[in-house]
This record gives C-alpha cells, structure tokens and sequence, in this order.
C-alpha cells in the first residue's frame, strides 16, 4: 500500500494507464473530436494494454480486476481524452457487469468475448418520452410462442452505431398480455433483426462516440435473450440497475479525470505565463483559484475511490455512488471552467483543449442519472424512505 492506500499492483496499472494517456491517446484527442470518429486505434491500444474487460472475470478471459483498478486506469485516460476514457468504462462496467453478475453461463461467454475483442457494448434504457422516470418506458418485449418480440424507441444510447453488443430494457408481457416486469434483453447489431440505429444526435461534446436514436420493430429475440437476475423479472430491474451504480462510479471518474487533466495545464501555464513581470501564479487571485480546484478534486477522488471500493465482490453502493457522481461532476465543471480561464483568450481557441475539455465535461450532470435525480437517490437513502416522484406516489410501494 502507498499513501493513497493504492496496492502495488495499482500504481503499476495507474503507472501504464498514465503513459498510454500522456503519448498515443493525448496525440489523437483533438483529431477524435474534430472528425467525431470513434477511436477504433485507441481500442486497440486498450486492448493490448489490457485495460479493456479487466473487471471480467478470469475464467471468461479477462482479469477479475475490482472497481477501483477500473477507476485508475479510466481516471488517467480521461486526463488526455474524456471518449477513450468512456470507452474504457462501458467495457468494464455497466451493462458488461450486469451481465457477468446475472447472465447465464452462455450469456457471459458470449458477451465477455465480444468485450475482450474490443466491442463496447450499449445500453439502452433512455427513450423521448421516459429519461428520469425509467420505469415510464413504453419499450415492451410480448411474448409469443418460443420468442419475444420487441418493439420501441430508445435515444441517446451511447455507442449506437459502433456497439454490437446491445443491452436493452424493455417491458416484458406474457402470452396473455400480462404485464411481468422490465428486463434487460441482449441483442446484436447487424444479427439481430429489427435493431435498427435511425439517428445520430449532434453532441456538444464527446464526439467520438456516436449517441444514438435506436429503432426496435418486431425486434426477434428467443426467451435465452434475457438476463434474469436471481430475483425474476417482476425485481428484475431493481436487481440490474444495482449494475448501473459501477457505471456511475465510471462516469464520474471520467469527469475527474478531465478535471485532472484540466488543472495540470492550468497549472503549468500559470508558472510559464507572465503578465506585469511576473508568472500569473504570482496574483493571489490565481493562488487562491487553485487552491480552490485542488481541494475540489481531492474531495472528488476520495469519494469515487471510496465508490469504488464498496463494490468489492459485489456492485458499488447506491448511496456512495450517487453521492461521488453528483459531487464529481458538479467539481469538474467548476474546475475544467476555471482552467479555461486561467489562458485567457487562448484557452477560447480550438487550438488549446480546454475549450474541448468544457464541453466534454459539461455532460456529467446529465448521463447516467442527472444531478437531482441522483440528489432524491441521496436523500432518499438518508431519510431511508422511498421517495417516488409520481404526483399520487409518495409512500407507496
Ligand atoms: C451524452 C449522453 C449519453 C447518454 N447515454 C445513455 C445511454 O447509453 N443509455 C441510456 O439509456 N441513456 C443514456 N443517456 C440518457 C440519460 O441517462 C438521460 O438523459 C437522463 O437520465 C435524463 O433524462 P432526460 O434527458 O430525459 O431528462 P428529463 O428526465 O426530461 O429531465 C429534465 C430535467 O428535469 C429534472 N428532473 C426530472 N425528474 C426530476 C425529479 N424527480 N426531481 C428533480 N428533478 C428532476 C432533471 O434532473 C433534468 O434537469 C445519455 C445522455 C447523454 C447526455
């Protein structure tokens, strides 16, 4: 163990993250944003790096790595290109883990295979007409005979277009029209019919990864499809949405990690910039600024690191998760914003990365659970109460 209580293990992985972050991945940042490519060299490198499945257990072919190594190794990606670190997410949390947690065994081997060779899988549970309140998608998978056919609309499915894997939420009625529950369907792009990706949105961020409006019509999927968690459907999406807490631990270290990157280029400029002879680090004003961002992002880490080390040999708690996403993310903006400022009219220009690093960061309030919703979360875990925001819902189950 270090100061940071990190293992030697983890500097090492930190160490390996860092290097690929600071050369290959920092060089195409720019580039991967400008053209909105997703970066299919980066993956590779990921890969080959081992940085990619990590969290998939050993004997599907990955490492059994925690939360925690995921966190070191997204948190330095992020630093140098907030897409690659994302990437670096969704192919170790998420809907990847829920399925290592509930799949059956065909299911797990499947997916950890298309992971491991580099697919980032997609999941889609937002649709236009149900974003907060999930429980409000219309999706639904009716069973008929030996099959279930899905129909709906999902937007803002991150990887749209460039997964293959889909995890998708939908909710399940038997032969009878009977409602059952939300479950989580696995699909394939390209394989499965009636998966159709019908609109890339334009982003003002993130642009390496497409996000996308997905079309389900008469989507044909057998019963083996669904993951089914140990408590059936009707608790089924309670069960997978615990999966969804290792994602948010993911999401907001993403935001730390440009908010890490952002401030070490703040503060080097502030030694290296002069104005009235001397460096702008010499302006109190400045001095107390980064203190400021320092104390943020310290903060920030102790409660992701501390996020993630909840879910040893399980998921992050729901509490800390929520408490480290909405304080990370709100901290990143703060801080990525200020960085800008430190620059003055360069840090405007598309030639420097702050300007991208706003933009990039400005997300993390929003995906994977807003910044209130995820404040009820909070509350609603303190005062040990469900708290449903429907207007005829509260205090029912
Ligand atoms: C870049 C990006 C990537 C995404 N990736 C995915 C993905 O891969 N898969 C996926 O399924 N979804 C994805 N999303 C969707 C995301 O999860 C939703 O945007 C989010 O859940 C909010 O839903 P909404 O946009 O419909 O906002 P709304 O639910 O319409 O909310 C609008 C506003 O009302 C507030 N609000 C709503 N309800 C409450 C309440 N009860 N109390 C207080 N305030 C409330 C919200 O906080 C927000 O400020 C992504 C979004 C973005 C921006």
């Amino acid at each position: 163990m270090n100061a940071s209580g990190l293992s030697a293990d983890q500097v090492k992985l930190q160490a390996r993250a860092r290097e690929l972050a600071s050369g290959p991945v920092a060089k195409r940042a720019a580039e991967v944003d400008r053209t909105e490519q997703y970066p299919w060299d980066n993956v590779e490198l990921l890969k080959d790096a081992k940085l990619i499945g990590m969290t998939i257990p050993t004997q599907y072919g990955g490492q059994g790595k925690g939360w925690l190594d995921a966190v070191l190794a997204i948190e330095a990606l992020s630093a140098a290109c907030a897409v690659t670190g994302r990437i670096a997410v969704e192919t170790n949390m998420g809907a990847i883990s829920a399925v290592m947690a509930y799949g059956s065994e065909e299911q797990k081997k499947m997916c950890a295979d298309m992971v491991l060779s580099g697919d980032k899988p997609a999941i889609c549970i937002t649709e236009p007409d149900a974003g907060s309140d999930a429980n409000g998608m219309t999706t639904r998978a009716d069973k008929k005979g030996n099959r279930y056919l899905i129909n709906g609309r999902k937007h803002w499915i991150t990887g749209g277009g460039v997964s293959r894997l889909h995890l998708i939420f939908a909710k399940v009625y038997d032969e009878k029209g009977e409602f059952e529950g939300i479950g989580g369907f696995l699909a394939i792009r390209d394989e499965t019919k009636g998966l159709k990706i019908t609109k890339r949105e334009p982003t003002m961020g993130l642009r390496g990864i497409p996000e996308a409006v997905i079309d389900f019509e008469d989507m044909d999927v057998p019963p083996s499809a669904l993951v089914i968690p140990p408590r059936g459907l009707k608790k089924g999406f309670a069960d997978l949405m615990t999966a969804y807490n290792s994602q948010r631990v993911g999401a907001a270290t993403v935001a730390l990690g440009i908010a890490e990157g952002a401030y070490q280029l703040a503060l080097d400029w502030s030694e290296k910039r002069y104005q009235f002879g001397r460096p702008i680090n010499e302006f109190q004003g400045l001095q107390w600024k980064l203190a400021d961002m320092s104390i943020k992002l310290s903060a920030a880490r102790a409660l992701v690191y501390n996020a993630a080390r909840s879910g040893e040999g399980g998921f992050p708690d729901m509490l800390m998760a929520a408490q480290a996403k909405v304080f990370t993310s709100e901290s990143a903006i703060q801080v990525v914003n200020e960085a800008l400022q430190f620059f003055g009219a360069r840090g405007y220009s598309r030639e420097l990365p702050l300007e991208r690093m706003v933009r990039d960061v400005r997300m993390f309030t929003i995906g994977g659970g807003t910044a209130e919703v995820l404040r009820n979360v909070v509350a609603g875990a303190l005062l040990k109460k469900k708290l449903p925001q429907t207007r005829d819902g509260w205090a029912k189950d």
